[in-house]
């Protein structure tokens, strides 16, 4: 099998690599892209022997350039060319770039009829029908990596019975025992240390403040087809089930799976046996309890703002994700608080619907042109 990986330098690309550097008879990375991290990428191609590079920015893919020396053919600058990458021989390709700037790559992805594994989650939010729309006209398989999403993915293809609602789980990340006056104060370096999961700066505060849950929600929306009444979402800080499907009759099914990335994408790779682990995970969990518990709207308003824009619908959920990017760069940088991320993003997201018209499915310069907007008129307080 074949892999196209951008954002190889990433967690999810660390755990991408750690199952193919044990498969290497089934799975090979081809090609790869990073941002600025060209040193680790260079590592990557010489451990991997990847063909291709792609580096998105342009002073480190000339600094990689003067290094390395590598001819053109072999290197892609600037994600507005990362679509050279997609080609013939490739079978699957994994977007693990984080954030909006995957929004054309995303597109592109969406149309090459290849297997898409998708770990990215803001571009389905901004874009989704969109996205899917493009993906089934050409027959583009999209495989969700998020963990939720991808037990729910996995729940569906063995049960097609119809079903009334389905539920994912939260963490509840560093801050669910805190008291709300403790969440006034908190700092960066706080907030991205994760309990369970390793992953990059920018998902690690939205576990924290619960926006990666309220943007879960509003991913499950589009991927499965859902109305926001079918989607709730609850703690579970062992992280153990990740998402439920529940039916009429008040049964739920769910898989069970240790909190590991390298599970949902072993199972794009369709890798059937790759466990070393001996006890299946009802003996690792001897003795050991799972709780679940309901999720405070008022410590957490993220998810009460995503249902609001869910029935808002149109542009809003790229505004949430937008405004959301925006504010966790400021609140990383320490010009705002950890509480301004939410507050700022409903007040910036009202001040957006009160001047300017809500554009039902909007393409991509549409969103580009609501992007614009925000970045002059997002809600600061007063900084
Ligand atoms: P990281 O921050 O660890 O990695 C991001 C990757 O994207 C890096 O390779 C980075 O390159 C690259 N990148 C960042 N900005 C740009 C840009 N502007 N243009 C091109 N490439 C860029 O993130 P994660 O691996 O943790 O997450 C990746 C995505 O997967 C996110 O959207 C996240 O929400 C989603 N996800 C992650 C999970 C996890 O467990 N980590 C779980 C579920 C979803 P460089 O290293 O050079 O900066
Ligand atoms: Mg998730």
């Amino acid at each position: 099998m074949k892999i196209l990986l951008y954002g190889a330098t990433g967690t999810i690309g660390d755990s991408v690599f750690k199952i193919v550097k044990e498969n290497q008879e089934k799975l090979r990375v081809v090609a790869a892209t990073c941002n600025t991290n060209y040193k680790k990428l260079e590592k990557l191609k010489i451990k991997y022997n990847i063909e291709k590079l792609g580096i998105n920015n342009h002073k480190s893919a000339e600094k990689y350039k003067s290094l390395y020396c590598t001819s053109n053919k072999k290197l892609v600058i600037g994600n507005e060319n990362f679509l050279k990458l997609i080609t013939s021989d490739i079978d699957v390709i994994i977007l693990a770039i984080s954030g909006l700037s995957a929004l054309n790559i995303s597109y592109d992805i969406a149309k090459s009829g290849k297997i898409f594994g998708l770990a990215n989650k803001e571009c389905i939010i901004s874009i989704g029908p969109r996205l899917i729309s493009l993906a089934k006209k050409n027959k583009t398989k999209i495989i969700p990596l998020d963990s939720e999403h991808n037990s729910i993915y996995r729940l569906l293809e063995s049960n097609k019975k119809k079903f009334k609602s389905i539920t994912i789980t939260a963490s509840g990340g560093p801050f669910f025992n805190k008291k709300l006056s403790y969440l006034r104060n908190v700092t960066p370096n706080q907030a991205i240390k994760h309990p369970i999961w390793k992953m990059g700066k920018k998902i690690s505060v939205d576990s924290a403040t619960m926006v990666n849950k309220a943007l879960e929600i509003i991913e499950a929306k589009y991927l499965f087809d859902l109305s926001s009444d079918q989607i709730n979402a609850i703690i579970h800080p062992e992280s153990i089930v990740h998402a439920a499907i529940n039916f009429n009759d008040n049964s739920s099914i769910s898989l069970l799976n240790k909190p590991d990335m390298r599970i949902p994408i072993s199972y794009l790779f369709n890798l059937n046996n790759n466990s070393k682990e001996k006890e299946n995970i009802f003996q690792q969990l001897n003795r050991k309890s799972l709780t679940f518990h309901k999720i405070s709207h008022n410590k957490f308003p993220a998810i009460r703002l995503a249902y609001k824009v869910l029935e808002i619908g149109g542009l809003a959920p790229h505004i949430f994700n937008y405004n959301n990017e925006v504010l966790v760069n400021l609140f990383l940088q320490k010009k705002i608080r950890f509480l301004d991320i939410v507050k700022y993003n409903e007040i910036t997201l009202m001040k957006f619907l009160e001047s300017n018209k809500n554009i039902f499915q909007p393409n991509l310069k549409d969103i580009n042109n609501t992007s614009i907007w925000i970045n002059k008129n997002i809600f600061l307080g007063k900084i």
